[in-house]
Parts: structure tokens; C-alpha cells; sequence
């Protein structure tokens, strides 16, 4: 992997690099940053860089012998520990290394969801069990075959669980020329002992330009960049699965529960929370759908205030101004908060059958709102 194929970070990425010419280089780190913002690839990047025998100032060499073992992530002194669905107690990660190496270099941005699907894993509970940590030690006592330094890459700690405790002797005080890379996204779920023995990298998530940039270079047009990277939120695996579904798709599918709600159709919606409310539509499909939800709704406030020049999406489903006639000054804050907090229980894991049953409920009502005054009152 080399910093120059991820988009953005690029204060992240020079911090990187000077530990490594500065010879800085910490040897327990976390790398923090939310679901798709490259925290896997830039530990990929950076666990290469600090192995490159050619260095350049600013990325690997892509040609030296560690660069071509590393970018088939075979070098023996590279480890992966990530969370698996174990069959017995005895297993660990090596036994899927195969479909790890596959899933990376197919995406590199990769979520646990993705992962998953890898692992044909349907609704199990991966985790990183108590025979990891102990094979993750094993390992480690081992001095390194080639490279000055053994690296170890933990993704998603977070799936640790209380064996993490096993390891935070060796994270405290690894074995010389050792380094730990954590790679995280829940602050609040790693076990706060390895929170206080690591470096924290804060990654942040990327900003829609960055991502836009990124899209228009693998060839996606202007006005679909723009619009994949709103809904994407600064997540590159969601901007890529938004690209490879036809977005279209999601705004189809949000005016049609729009109209349904309106009309007050009980039975098609529940067919079609049935459509959305399950693992293979996904997690960030549902987010996107209420992003794109929210910008309707802007949009059609906007038109109310014949504020049409700003209006972000020009869809060739549905006419803007038939939807704004049902949307006024009195129900759009009510539906913007409704869909912000749907969005943040996603999130956190909430049931998507219950979360959208309910936004429904309140579309329903929302809906029948009448303005009550027909001024938007500035100032009160
Ligand atoms: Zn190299």
C-alpha cells in the first residue's frame, strides 16, 4: 500500500513519514479514525514505508524487496490480527489470512460489514479470541526473519475483549525492533488499559472534497462525485458501494416511502422497511438513504423560499416541487430531527425494522402538519 492511493490525510500522512525519517517511531500505536476514513490503509502505508529499503522522501519505493512482499502482504515480518468468526476455541486469525489478504487488496477501505461478508459470516459475532492474543505473543518472542522491524497490525481492537489483557504486558514493553498498530474506530469500546499504552494517531473522517477529488480521479463525472460524496460522509467504502449500486436507486427508493407516508399506506410500507431493514442492504445504504432524505427535505425548503438556485439535487425521479408543498416551516425541523436521530441509532446498532417502523410513524404524522404561519419568522 503507498500513501499516494489514499485519498486526503495528508497531515496524518506527513506526521507519519517524519517519525520515520526522524527515526521517532513509537512502538505501541492507535490509529483512530471512523469506518472509512483509510486508518487500515494508512497503517498498511505506513507499517511498508517504515520497512522500504529504497525510501523516497515522501512514500515507499514499490520496487525493493520488502515493498513487493509487502504489497502482496507477505512479508514474514508483518502480522495481522482482525477479528474472525471462530469455529472452535483453538482458531486464529492465520486461518483466514487467505480471505484477509483477498479482501485487502480488493478494498482496502473495507468496514467490518465488508469483512464479514468475506467470512460468509450471516449473523455470527466475530471477535478476537483468547487462542489470537496467545498465537499474537507466540509470534512476537520470535526475532524478526528479514526486516529491522516485526510489525504487528491489530484491526479493530475494539472485538478484544476482556483476553485483551493477556497482551498489554508485551504492548507496554514489546521485544526490541517491535510495533504495535492498533486500528480503531469506538474510543469507548477498547479496553482502557491499552488505551493508556498506546500513541493515539487521530484520523479524522474525510472532508467531501477530498472524497469528490478522490471519485473524479477513478474516473466517476463531476455532479455524481459531488453528490456520492454528501451521502458517503466522508466514508470511502460507502462512496464506493453508492458508486458500484447506481445511486439512483436510493433516491428511487426514498420518494417512494416519502409518498407512501404521505398517503399513509400501512401495508406498502411495511413491505418496504421489509426492502431496507436487513444486513444485505446494509448499514450505510440506510445512512445514505437518510442522508439523501435530509437534503430532500433542505431542498424543498429552499424551493418554499424560492431560494431554487442552491438547491443540491437535480433528480430525474420526482419533481422537487411536488414534495415541497408538503413540506413547511413547521414540519421540516421536526423531519430533519427525526432523520438525525435515526442515522445516530443506526450507528449505534439499533434495530433498523423498529428505527424505521417509527421514523414512519412520525413521517406519517409529520406530514399532515399544516404551516401555521405562512411567514418564516427570522429573529424570534
Ligand atoms: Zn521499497
Amino acid at each position: 500500500m503507498f500513501f499516494k492511493d489514499i485519498p486526503g490525510q495528508q497531515a496524518v500522512k506527513k506526521r507519519l513519514i517524519n517519525s520515520v525519517n526522524e527515526a521517532r517511531i513509537s512502538h505501541a500505536q492507535l490509529f483512530l479514525g471512523p469506518e472509512g476514513s483509510g486508518s487500515l490503509a494508512l497503517a498498511l502505508a505506513y507499517a511498508q514505508y517504515i520497512s522500504c529499503l529504497e525510501k523516497l522522501p515522501d512514500d515507499s519505493c514499490g520496487k525493493c524487496s520488502s515493498c513487493t512482499k509487502y504489497q502482496k502482504l507477505i512479508h514474514p515480518d508483518l502480522h495481522f490480527s482482525y477479528p474472525f468468526i471462530s469455529k472452535g476455541s483453538a482458531e486464529t486469525a492465520v486461518n483466514y489470512i487467505k480471505e484477509w489478504r483477498n479482501a485487502i487488496a480488493e478494498n482496502p477501505f473495507m468496514g467490518i460489514e465488508q469483512w464479514m461478508e468475506y467470512l460468509d459470516a450471516e449473523n455470527k459475532q466475530p471477535n478476537i479470541n483468547i487462542a489470537e492474543c496467545h498465537a499474537i505473543i507466540q509470534k512476537l518472542v520470535l526475532k524478526s526473519f528479514e526486516a529491522e522491524y516485526k510489525i504487528i497490525l491489530i484491526w479493530l481492537p475494539e472485538y478484544l475483549g476482556a483476553a485483551g489483557n493477556s497482551l498489554l504486558k508485551l504492548i507496554e514493553e514489546p521485544p526490541a525492533k517491535t510495533l504495535f498498530i492498533l486500528i480503531a474506530e469506538n474510543y469507548e469500546q477498547i479496553l482502557a488499559t491499552i488505551l493508556s499504552r498506546t500513541q493515539l494517531i487521530k484520523i479524522p473522517k474525510l472532508a467531501d472534497e477530498e472524497l469528490k477529488a478522490y471519485l473524479i480521479d477513478n474516473g466517476c463525472p463531476q455532479e455524481k462525485a459531488g453528490r456520492i460524496a454528501y451521502l458517503a460522509n466522508g466514508n470511502i467504502a460507502a462512496a464506493q458501494q453508492l458508486l458500484a449500486e447506481d445511486d439512483d436507486d436510493l433516491e428511487s427508493l426514498f420518494i417512494q416511502w416519502f409518498r407512501l407516508c404521505y398517503g399513509r399506506k400501512g401495508v406498502e410500507i411495511n413491505d418496504w422497511i421489509e426492502q431496507v431493514a436487513n444486513a444485505r442492504f446494509g448499514r450505510e445504504n440506510q445512512k445514505s438513504l437518510l442522508r439523501f432524505g435530509l437534503q430532500v427535505v433542505r431542498d424543498c425548503l429552499m424551493v418554499n423560499l424560492d431560494q431554487t438556485s442552491i438547491i443540491k439535487f437535480e433528480s430525474k425521479h420526482f419533481e422537487l416541487n411536488k414534495l415541497a408543498n408538503t413540506i413547511n416551516f413547521e414540519n421540516a425541523p421536526l423531519i430533519i430531527k427525526g432523520f438525525e436521530q435515526a442515522v445516530y441509532h443506526i450507528e449505534r446498532n439499533a434495530n433498523p425494522k423498529i428505527m424505521f417502523l417509527d421514523l414512519s410513524i412520525q413521517m406519517m404524522r409529520n406530514l399532515q402538519l399544516k404551516n401555521v404561519n405562512s411567514q418564516l419568522t427570522i429573529n424570534e
